[in-house]
């Protein structure tokens, strides 16, 4: 499985699906960034990527 954001092969484990990001984030400001928005049943997201979106999420409010 490849990552939708930066295309890198990565493990289940090192991935969140669809279902983990909205189940495990209650914040809407994440859940409406555009990569997350494109996410659908089968697409997956490192952990990387997840953290830098968060990040991107957290400077926006600042
Ligand atoms: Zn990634």
């Amino acid at each position: 499985m490849n990552c939708q954001r930066c295309s890198k092969k990565k493990k289940e484990y090192e991935v969140w699906n669809n279902k983990i990001v909205i189940s495990a984030t209650y914040d809407s400001e994440f859940q409406n960034h555009d990569e997350i928005r494109k996410m659908d049943d089968k697409s997956i997201i490192c952990h990387d990527c997840i953290q830098a979106i968060k990040d991107e999420v957290n400077q926006g409010e600042k």
